[in-house]
């Protein structure tokens, strides 16, 4: 397309975005996922356009395996804080789709009732690349759904450790989701995502209300042994029924004092603030690796050289040293 046909369309594609028009701003995540390296300029100069744009949004991270409810709980939250007033988007980061190629979160027949919701926009997972990359593009897909009018952002993820780390650094809150029973928390605890919740949930409490009541205690005491991310909030344990719709006012009020206290004591700027400029260091990181890997020297010298430290001939400190050399 020529440079100009350009520029009308992204105009026109900005404002569909700005009016809250779902399509447009499908067309604009589109966008912002593709690879190609003219649609990232666009999508990089659609970005910046949007910018002064942002509202007041509340971004809320809901990690859990597969199974556990996240859908059924997205679904049933989403009706809820829509008759409330608000207008929710739902992204998604699954890193599965990079491993097999498949999605477990991209199913089109998930969260039917909130898909027909005018309020509501669902955004299946991309269906390749990196989690790096999927992560990327998830942080801009936020921008602009708060650029439609979208107030609720909410970020869904499968429990890999690794995505549940990138979107909790992409939320102002993040919920673990569990199940009673499944000793879930133990691997929690140890991969490290336990210390990211702000709110920990455990769903299918109708099954058995008892073992539900002993998982919450449980947390409840493992949680008060970890030291708080922030000092304005200590983390929450519920537990609910996501299918029977059992719970979820309280749990929107945790959301809601969450925020309370985070933006009185101003840490809800401030976390986002940091989250931005963490944001830029990697985008630094992956820009100078990019750039590092297509310069003509370190290409042409790299197999050599990585053959020569896969023989021993050369030590990875040295073969490190002499291939930033030839790129500077
Ligand atoms: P996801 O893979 O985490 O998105 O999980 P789903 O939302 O698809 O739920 C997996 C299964 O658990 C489905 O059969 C749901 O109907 C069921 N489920 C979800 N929430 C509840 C709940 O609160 N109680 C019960 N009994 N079943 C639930």
């Amino acid at each position: 397309m020529h440079a100009g046909n350009e520029n009308t369309a992204d105009t026109v594609l900005l404002a569909g975005v700005r009016r809250g028009e779902r399509r447009a701003l499908a067309k604009a995540i589109t966008l912002v996922e593709s690879t190609l390296p003219e649609h990232q300029a666009r999508a990089a100069d659609l970005i910046t356009k949007i910018l002064p744009a942002r509202g007041t949004s509340m971004r809320i991270g809901i990690s859990g395996v597969p199974g556990v409810g996240k859908s059924t709980f997205i679904e049933a939250l989403g009706l809820y804080v829509i008759a409330q007033g608000h207008k929710v988007a739902v992204l998604a980061v699954d890193p599965s789709s990079s491993l097999t190629g498949g999605s477990i979160l991209g199913d089109k027949t998930r969260m039917e009732k909130l898909s027909l919701c005018d309020e509501a926009f669902i955004r299946p997972s991309p269906s390749s690349g990196a989690l790096g990359g999927v992560t990327d593009h998830t942080r801009e897909a936020i921008l602009l759904c708060e650029a439609a009018g979208y107030d609720i952002i909410i970020v869904e993820t499968v429990g890999v450790g690794q995505s549940e780390i990138a979107v909790a650094a992409m939320t102002d809150l993040f919920v673990l989701m569990q199940l009673p029973n499944a000793g879930d928390d133990l691997q929690a605890i140890k991969k490290g995502i336990m210390e990211l919740a702000d709110l920990v949930v455990f769903n299918k409490a109708d099954i058995d209300p008892l073992a539900s009541q002993r998982a919450v205690a449980q947390m409840r005491a493992a949680l008060s042994m970890l030291r708080p991310v922030s000092v304005n909030w200590t983390p929450l344990v519920v537990s609910l029924s996501a299918l029977k719709q059992d719970g979820l006012e309280t749990f929107w009020q945790h959301v809601s004092d969450f925020r309370l206290k985070m933006q009185a004591s101003g840490e809800f700027e401030s976390k986002r603030k940091h989250q931005a400029l963490a944001w830029m260091d990697q985008q630094i990181n992956s820009g100078l690796r990019q750039r590092f890997k297509q310069h003509p020297a370190v290409a042409a010298a790299l197999s050599e050289i990585s053959a020569a430290v896969e023989n021993g001939s050369m030590t990875s400190a040295a073969a490190a040293q002499r291939l930033l050399g030839l790129a500077s």
